[in-house]
């Protein structure tokens, strides 16, 4: 069985957040399954294609309104990753050093879908399905079923997986005219709400749509920025497979960007010397408990509570530090500077992204706070209990899914209501385990002792693609 993975970001070539690690991770482990899976994704002017061999095995052209692109593609020769890596390289389209917030994004993404499709139509290349990843790629089932040009495509099966419903790929109908030429009747199946909706015509037009965890799915029948009753209509092609991690790099034991490696049986010596290697780094306490942070600085991860959070918890408990690694909205920004003067030696930050700082938090601090308001799977929690540092999270979607709270002999801590009071609570809850030395071990054996490791959830997959294939 082939499957291509189509996505915009990938580990390691482009990563903005968790939609990279899972088509960075889950292609190799339906690989060991015995399923044919490869990504393609967009060519970025980024380290990795530097670094790395490529070849171009083809290139093509195809007119996007009236202008004729010219696209290459080109071949992962090394095979670093586990699995075959096609890039799609767009001279002034897809050349760019970043992923995102181009202003001509909605160009971008239509080029990379037509490129792709216009390449396996001309080489008879013939998967046996084709699965999307997020709205940058929701326009394919469509065009596969309807697209003029690619008639002979049309019977391959595809999956959508919805990373994040927040975002939806809206466009004004005046891009319509870039689109390759496609059974213009069915319009309808593009549009909702007066405009192109590239995620709306994946819900509609392909065979299964998938959510990264089942607490999402039953949050997008309720609430989908707009999409609930499509979700709702569709609801007979919906499956939730939650996301896992890839144990080969997400491991304490043998992460090469740590300070110390650590497994169960050493993780109290490691993680002290972790922590040690941190907090003389941002010049934080060693002897307190550490909380920490990392994600972007959005709504949709409760970024903007960290603030009231801080200050709410440094006015109850002297004892405790907290380190923030994240970058986004300004004014969150800004309110985490002033926050970080306010309590020099108590909090530090960094500003930015990072992959080793990430993984040197992951292994250094006691716990991961996680105020989301939508958090479709969430990983950095999975990562944190890989690690030994307990997640104390909002209740919600993947978070509800993955973390148990000690109060149900579980390993983390979890709070309902979403605010600043209710999680200053929770973390108070999990400082007073702390202190219990016995008690705190106990949490940590246990959490490191899940496997949320790919092998069941690619599976599910498979099982799926199977269903389809029937
Ligand atoms: P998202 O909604 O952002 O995709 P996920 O929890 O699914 O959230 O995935 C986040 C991923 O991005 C994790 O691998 C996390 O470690 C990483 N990450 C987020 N922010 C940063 C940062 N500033 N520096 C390094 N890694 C980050």
């Amino acid at each position: 069985m082939e499957v291509i993975h189509l996505s915009v970001e990938c580990f390691p070539i482009a990563k903005v957040g968790g939609l990279a690690d899972v088509v960075g991770a889950l292609p190799k482990y339906q690989r060991a399954l015995g399923i044919d899976a490869k990504v393609v994704m967009p060519w970025f002017d980024c380290p990795f294609v530097k670094e790395q061999q490529f070849e171009v095995v083809t290139t093509g052209s195809f007119f996007q309104g009236s202008d004729e692109l010219q696209y290459e593609i080109h071949k992962e020769e090394s095979d670093v990753l586990g699995f075959p890596l096609f890039l799609i390289k767009i001279p002034g389209k897809l050349d760019r050093e970043e992923v995102y917030c181009y202003p001509d994004e909605a160009e971008q993404w239509i080029a990379f879908q037509h490129a792709f499709l216009h390449w396996i139509q001309n080489h008879g290349i013939y998967p046996s399905i084709i699965h999307c990843h997020d709205h940058h790629v929701g326009l394919i089932a469509f065009l596969l079923q309807h697209g003029v040009d690619f008639r002979n495509l049309a019977d391959i099966r595809t999956i959508f997986t919805v990373h994040n419903g927040q975002y939806q790929g809206w466009m004004n109908w005046s891009k319509g005219i870039l689109l390759p030429s496609f059974d213009t009747w069915k319009w309808g199946l593009l549009d909702w709400d007066g405009v192109i909706n590239p995620l709306a015509a994946a819900i509609k037009c392909s065979d299964a749509y998938t959510t990264v965890s089942d607490g999402y799915l039953n949050e997008l029948f309720i609430d989908a920025n707009g999409l609930q009753a499509l979700f709702n209509a569709e609801s007979g092609k919906a499956y939730g497979i939650v996301n896992g991690i890839d144990t080969a790099y997400w491991n304490p034991s043998s992460d090469q960007l740590i300070e110390r490696n650590y497994n169960r049986v050493t993780v109290n010596r490691g993680k002290e010397e972790n922590k040690q290697a941190l907090c003389k780094q941002f010049n934080l306490p060693l002897a307190f408990p550490l909380i920490s942070f990392i994600g972007r600085f959005a709504k949709e991860k409760g970024a903007d509570l960290l603030f009231d959070i801080c200050v709410k918890l440094f006015s109850v408990r002297q004892n405790v530090s907290v380190f923030i690694l994240g970058s986004g909205d300004r004014e969150i920004q800004n309110g985490l500077i002033e926050l970080q003067l306010q309590f020099e030696g108590k909090i530090n930050l960094f500003f930015g992204y990072d992959e080793k700082l990430a993984h040197q938090v992951y292994a250094a601090s006691d716990m991961l706070l996680m105020p989301s308001r939508v958090e479709p799977c969430g990983l950095n929690q999975l990562y944190a209990l890989k690690y030994g540092t307990i997640p104390i999270v909002r209740g919600i979607g993947g978070l509800r899914d993955t973390v148990v709270d000690v109060l149900e002999e579980g390993y983390g801590f979890v709070f309902e209501k979403l605010n600043a009071d209710e999680a200053v609570k929770t973390i108070e809850r999990s400082l007073d385990m702390y202190t219990d030395n016995k008690i705190w071990k106990g949490i940590r054996k246990k959490a490191m002792q899940l496997d949320f490791s790919w092998k069941r959830s690619a599976q599910k997959y498979v099982e799926l693609y199977n269903q389809l294939l029937k």
